[in-house]
């Protein structure tokens, strides 16, 4: 408001306004636009809204982040991704407005560079509470299954890329075959906030409660022998300070082999998006025409690409949104 911008709500950009030189010069869009989440994609169904042209003062500033939502595209980025996989972003998270950039010349950079929260839970919808649980609980305390093994199959503190390529790996070979993460009760959530387990508990889908190890293998299962003997070498590596996945020092700790145990399964969801607008220094959009910033286009956040790499490092995204 300070800058003497207007905030319009229920408003969609729809297209770019380019003049004889290429330069952008206003945008199209549907006032009164009316999300629809049932669609297989909003930006290409929905009509809702009516029309309006509206001219910029000096430019425009894409700002409509990244794209973890829009099923058709990210599939055709990462075909390792169902339809049926939630994200943990919002609906509005799709790639529309990139496509328009795209469409008036602007370069792609690293687009197929998608994340997963390889924490999250398919028993839960959206981001929930098992990343909390898993990440500062039986990641930290327990340790990760394939249950059609019983065997540990990743360093559960890993980047996030490596734990979800893991995760993707066993969902690609057996569909819906979700690993698991358990800890002993006493451990696995004894970092967390009492608001955070009731919320993680209470809904009581998220969180399974095993007595004994041979409960964990009969309600998710596992090979019985395979993870008692797991749990075992598990442990021993703890006592000699050495994993075999590499999970750090400081974070390995015995499992009680007694339980009873908190068990979590696990499915990666598309959590951002690392691809999208080349930009420069100055936040310009760069041209595939002529490797030159396109006139009156900049972009920020999300929806720019090249910045974080192949694997983003955790809360670093928001120095993106900054103009
Ligand atoms: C659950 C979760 C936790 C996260 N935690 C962290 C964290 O701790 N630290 C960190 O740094 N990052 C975190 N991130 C990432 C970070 O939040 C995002 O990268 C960042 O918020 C993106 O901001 P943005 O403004 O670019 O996009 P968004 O916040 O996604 O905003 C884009 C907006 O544009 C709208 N839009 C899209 N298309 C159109 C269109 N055609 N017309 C009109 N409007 C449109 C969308 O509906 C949306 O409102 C997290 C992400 C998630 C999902």
């Amino acid at each position: 408001k300070d800058k003497g911008c207007e905030l319009r709500r229920r408003a969609k950009f729809d297209d770019f306004v380019l003049d004889d030189d290429g330069r952008v010069v206003g945008v199209t869009i549907r006032e009164e636009y009316r999300f629809d989440d049932k669609l297989y994609s909003d930006d290409l169904e929905n009509t809702s809204g009516t029309k309006k042209t509206l001219k910029a003062n000096k430019g425009v500033v894409l700002a409509a982040g990244g794209f973890c939502r829009d099923k058709a595209f990210r599939k055709l980025q990462d075909p390792r991704i169902p339809d049926d996989v939630d994200s943990t972003n919002h609906p509005g998270a799709t790639a529309g407005a990139l496509l328009k950039a795209f469409e008036i010349g602007a370069y792609p950079v690293q687009v197929d560079w998608i994340q997963f929260g390889p924490w999250a839970s398919p028993d839960e919808k959206g981001f929930g509470t098992a990343p909390i649980l898993t990440q500062q609980g039986t990641f930290k305390y327990g340790i990760a299954v394939d249950i059609r093994t019983g065997k540990r199959f990743m360093n559960e503190l890993a980047d996030r890329k490596t734990r979800a390529d893991a995760e993707f790996k066993i969902l690609r070979e057996k569909p819906g075959a979700y690993p698991i993460t358990f800890a002993d009760t006493k451990m696995a959530f004894k970092d967390l906030s009492e608001e955070i387990i009731q919320k993680g508990m209470g809904s009581g889908k998220i969180v399974g409660e095993c007595a004994t190890l041979d409960d964990i293998a009969k309600k998710y299962g596992v090979p019985a022998d395979a993870l008692k003997e797991t749990v075992k070498k598990y442990n021993e590596g703890v006592k000699a300070k050495k994993d075999e996945f590499g999970k750090q020092e400081s974070a390995l700790s015995e499992i009680n082999e007694a339980g009873p145990f908190y068990v979590i399964r696990l499915s990666p969801k598309p959590h951002h998006t690392m691809g999208g607008l080349k930009i420069n220094t100055k936040a310009e959009v760069i041209s595939s025409k002529t490797n030159k910033p396109i006139p009156g286009l900049y972009a920020a956040g999300e929806i720019t690409g090249g910045t974080h790499g192949a694997s983003r490092l955790g809360t670093v995204a928001i120095t993106d949104c900054i103009v």
